[in-house]
């Protein structure tokens, strides 16, 4: 929760970081400054046809973003390589996601939003996780910096503003 000279806003804390790590993404995405880590232990996923089929249509794209897997048999990929934001606790579950998808789009731009908003996601901080002021303030600073501040990348808003007048009138300190 916040107060501006307007009135008060709700922020939802996941909502609000997923929209500055995916700017940040893109960004870092388009200057080529993007951070990568390595799996100290590689990680295996058995998987499907279909999936086998999603990752191949998107493999130098994931590549480029640090998703770095290998075939391994005929349903098995191996996880190398993940963004450096991304816990590697969550590189599994990120992983399942984009294999989920019912086909790969043509469109690099859709996939690369994809892409983009689901990393964003799964390094988000969660929505009942306890964060400190002093992170809730950086989190506002850096949300204010970014260029759509008010809905996260799946198209969600990020704060509810509750005006000072709205306020009042539910307190009944004002007819109308
Ligand atoms: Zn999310």
């Amino acid at each position: 929760m916040a107060s501006g000279p307007q009135g008060i806003y709700l922020v939802d804390q996941h909502a609000a970081h997923e929209r500055i790590l995916f700017e940040k993404l893109a960004r870092d995405f388009r200057e080529g400054t993007f951070s990568v880590q390595y799996l100290l232990v590689p990680q295996t996923l058995i998987v499907t046809e279909p999936e086998l089929a999603i990752w191949r249509t998107n493999k130098d794209l994931w590549s480029k973003f640090g998703l770095e897997l290998e075939e391994f048999g005929d349903d098995t990929l191996v996880l190398r390589t993940i963004p450096e934001v991304l816990p590697p606790g969550d590189a599994i579950d990120l992983v399942r996601e984009l294999l989920d998808q019912e086909e790969a789009s043509f469109v690099l731009k859709e996939r690369l939003h994809q892409l983009q908003s689901a990393v964003a996601c799964h390094a988000a901080i969660k929505a009942g996780q306890t964060i400190t002021s002093t992170e809730a303030v950086a989190l506002l600073t850096e949300l204010a910096q970014c260029e759509h501040p008010y809905n996260c990348p799946h198209g969600r808003p990020t704060l509810v503003c509750f005006t000072r007048r709205e306020l009042e009138k539910r307190f009944l300190r004002r007819l109308s």
